[in-house]
């Protein structure tokens, strides 16, 4: 099979080449024709030698991943469904706003970890995304966008909120970011593309040493015996070891902060003594919070907390000095909204069925 040059990142990329016989440069500008250029024909890459470019069309290929579907939202949300073999489609959701574009990117086919209130953890795992199917994503966006130089990019800010775990899939999600850092690339700066986690400790502190971007942390409960239940990874990681985690990130962080999402699950976790626990939990962690009324998709059990529940919680978390913002819903029309990436997985651990069972089991 040819090599996908889509999957290396800069360092890799100089490497291959040179083992090719070819200097650094040119790594160089291929990454600029593939990425800057959104192209994929060798041919198109004018300035590289003839002779490359045959040894190029022998050996290797730019390889994205094909376009099942796009689709727009009535609020100018944007959603594409990229196929990644097998029956499988993952989701990519650009939201534009008034000073920025954020491109919303998935990491995996489903997701290993439960979380119960998750369209995307309810169908199971499949997969990780190989590096070129992730950034494929970024570079779809910039190609349907009609966006090529990089001083007209739309796509501003990259968060890392789509479907699956980032740091589950850690290499390739970190050689994804290089390849969105690097300034033969995508050129974005560390402040403005977020990994969102469920609180994956170790890998939080590789990412520290490795790669620290900015990094949003899925909360959702103020103590461990909730968020044991929603956010099973919870168990593994407590919260105690999460908080200490989130602080020995912003040694490195390029934000003097971290973002706790926090989901907002009618009668779940959204009462004032919830609120209460929170500000003592964060209490030496600096930090925002980003509030996320439910997302509801079938069959899920939860509802979403009233708009009056959301705003006397944020009224709390401010009053002890906190600063909160509660996420506007953006392409719920086009299920484009968090948590309602679905995609197309092929669940190989069959969970679908398990809950499908559960549920109807409940309804009896
Ligand atoms: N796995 C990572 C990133 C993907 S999920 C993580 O969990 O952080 C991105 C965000 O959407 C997370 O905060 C997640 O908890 C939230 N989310 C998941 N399902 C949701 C739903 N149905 N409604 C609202 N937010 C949801
Ligand atoms: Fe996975 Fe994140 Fe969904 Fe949890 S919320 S199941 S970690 S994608």
């Amino acid at each position: 099979m040819k090599t996908n040059l889509l999957d290396f990142n800069l360092d890799q990329l100089t490497q291959h080449f040179a083992a090719m016989g070819e200097k650094p440069f040119r790594a160089k500008q291929v990454m600029r024709w593939m990425h800057q250029m959104a192209q994929s024909d060798f041919d198109a890459m004018t300035d590289i030698a003839k002779s490359l470019r045959a040894k190029l069309h022998e050996t290797a290929e730019v390889r994205v991943p094909a376009l099942m579907m796009g689709q727009e939202s009535g609020d100018g949300t944007r959603k594409w469904l990229l196929d990644v073999g097998t029956g499988n489609g993952v989701e990519t959701v650009f939201i534009p706003e008034n000073e920025r574009g954020t491109l919303c990117v998935s990491s995996q086919v489903g997701c290993a970890l439960e979380c119960t209130f998750c369209s995307t953890g309810r169908q199971g795992f499949n997969r990780n995304l190989s590096t070129a199917e992730i950034i494929g994503q970024l570079w779809w966006a910039n190609k349907a966008l009609g966006v090529t130089p990089k001083e007209e990019r739309v796509v501003s800010n990259v968060v890392m909120m789509g479907m699956g775990e980032p740091l589950a899939n850690y290499d390739n999600v970190v050689s994804a970011l290089n390849i969105m850092l690097d300034d033969h690339a995508y050129g974005l700066s560390r402040r403005r593309v977020t990994v969102s986690t469920s609180g994956l400790v170790p890998q939080m502190d590789r990412l520290r040493e490795d790669c620290p971007v900015a990094l949003a942390v899925s909360l959702h409960a103020p103590n461990d015996a909730l968020r044991d239940v929603i956010v099973p990874i919870n168990k593994k990681y407590p919260l105690k070891e999460l908080m200490a985690a989130c602080q020995r990130y912003l040694e490195r962080a390029p934000r003097d902060f971290v973002t706790f999402e926090y989901v907002m699950l009618d009668g779940i976790n959204d009462r004032p003594e919830h609120a209460r626990q929170l500000i003592e939990l964060v209490r030496d962690v600096p930090c925002k919070f980003n509030l996320i009324p439910f997302n509801p998709f079938p069959n899920s059990g939860y509802g979403r907390s009233s708009n009056n529940a959301i705003h006397i919680f944020r009224e709390l978390l401010q009053e002890a000095g906190l600063v909160v913002t509660v996420r506007k819903t953006r392409g719920d029309d086009i299920d484009a909204a968090c948590g309602q990436l679905a995609g197309q997985v092929q669940d190989k651990t069959r969970r679908q069925a398990k809950w499908t069972q559960i549920i109807e089991e409940g309804k009896q």
